[in-house]
């Protein structure tokens, strides 16, 4: 054959040809082990869930964790019970609240500190608590990889931020995740949140010890800073304290001294302390810790260790009462028929909201008495 008769021979002159050949190939295996049957958990039992959290097994507490967070109430009941069994083996840590605007610094220290403490053998659980998660359905916070060196460390426990639900419902669940954490032998447990004011109060009322990550450097120190937050703070840690910045991160320790001066009293007798570190070269670090460890004996020796986890156990056992009676009162058949008509009603002046308030009460106990 000459080359243009083997040109025209070629498979693809053809005026047939359609351009695609298909090979005969082998058929494609399935995405999911046919084998594999998916169980819906909760895969263990109870006294299973409680026996792996209480041998610290990690796999187990973070199964556990993910039942609590669940909004399933087959996943919450299985919680509750495994909360309640392990209450009595939690308790004895210390419990840190971090916060500090993005940029601060946060991950950076507690991925410091966490190392200095997990090779000192101790056991730490790094939680987060996001009010962003409730719009963004994701989370900013605790996240592994924010922390590089701990996250792979056998002594650390990471978990970012539950996401569903208020903030209310978020806090709420990662005081019952310090609760297993407790109960697995984490013997440190710091709840971090970002400063913008929110969740901060949130934080504050399911731990032992408040730190405020400030930077040095942003003109005038003490603007934009929330009072309610720098009042309840036990410790500013100035960040960023290393090479030009030391001179600057002095000079605002020594404005946020000034600052606390003027400020009420602290319950605990405790005079809060303004420390400057670095978290990125891992200065200062000894010296934080050295704090929370005065501050603990300190309120050890005083009884405001013991008071101040009495009063949130009180407060967290009154929201709960108000979240249960809101929720059930604004799900009420008979009360959402009328709300929107005393609402109109008040808007035109016709009731006086005390009235409508009233009558919408009325209406739920009237309901609720009948049942
Ligand atoms: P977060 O948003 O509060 O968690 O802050 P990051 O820990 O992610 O830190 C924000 C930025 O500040 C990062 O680029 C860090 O490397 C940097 N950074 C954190 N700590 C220090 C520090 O001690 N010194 C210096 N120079 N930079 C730091």
């Amino acid at each position: 054959m000459t080359t243009e008769q083997e040109y025209l021979h070629h498979l693809e002159n053809d005026p047939n040809y359609k351009g695609l050949k298909v090979n005969e190939g082998t058929s494609e295996k399935p995405m999911m082990n046919p084998n594999f049957k998916r169980t819906k958990r909760p895969a263990y039992t109870v006294d299973q869930y409680v026996e792996g959290i209480l041998s610290s097994d990690i796999s187990m507490l973070s199964q556990a964790v993910t039942l609590v967070e669940s909004n399933k109430s087959e996943h919450q009941a299985i919680a509750q019970e495994i909360i309640e069994r392990c209450l009595p083996y939690s308790g004895h840590s210390i419990r840190i609240g971090l916060t500090g605007v993005p940029g601060a610094g946060k991950s950076t220290s507690i991925d410091s500190l966490g190392m200095y403490l997990c090779e000192k053998g101790q056991k730490l659980a790094v939680l987060a608590i996001d009010p962003s998660s409730e719009r963004s359905g994701g989370s900013i916070l605790g996240d592994k990889t924010r922390m590089e060196r701990l996250a792979h460390h056998k002594n650390a426990f990471i978990r970012p931020s539950p996401t569903a639900g208020s903030l209310g419902g978020v806090a709420r669940k990662t005081r019952e995740t310090i609760i297993l954490c407790e109960a697995a032998g984490y013997d440190t447990i710091i709840v971090e949140t970002v400063g913008v004011g929110q969740s901060e109060t949130a934080v504050h009322s399911m731990v032992d010890f408040f730190l405020l990550i400030q930077l040095a450097g942003t003109g005038d120190e003490l603007q934009g800073i929330k009072r309610g937050i720098m009042e309840m703070a036990d410790a500013i840690i100035i960040n960023k304290a290393d090479g030009d910045n030391i001179p600057k991160a002095n000079l605002a320790a020594s404005h946020f001294r000034n600052a606390l001066h003027l400020f009420p009293k602290t319950e605990s007798g405790w005079e809060p302390k303004v420390l400057t570190y670095s978290g990125f070269y891992g200065m200062g670090i000894e010296e934080i810790w050295e704090m929370i460890q005065a501050y603990k004996s300190f309120v050890v020796e005083t009884g405001f260790f013991t008071l101040k986890r009495q009063s949130q156990a009180k407060w967290w056992m009154q929201e709960t009462v108000q979240e249960i009676l809101r929720r059930s009162f604004y799900e009420h058949q008979d009360v959402r028929k009328l709300y929107p008509q005393l609402e109109d009603k008040v808007l035109k002046d016709q009731v006086s909201s005390f009235i409508a308030a009233q009558q919408l009460i009325d209406t739920y106990l009237s309901k609720k008495e009948n049942n």
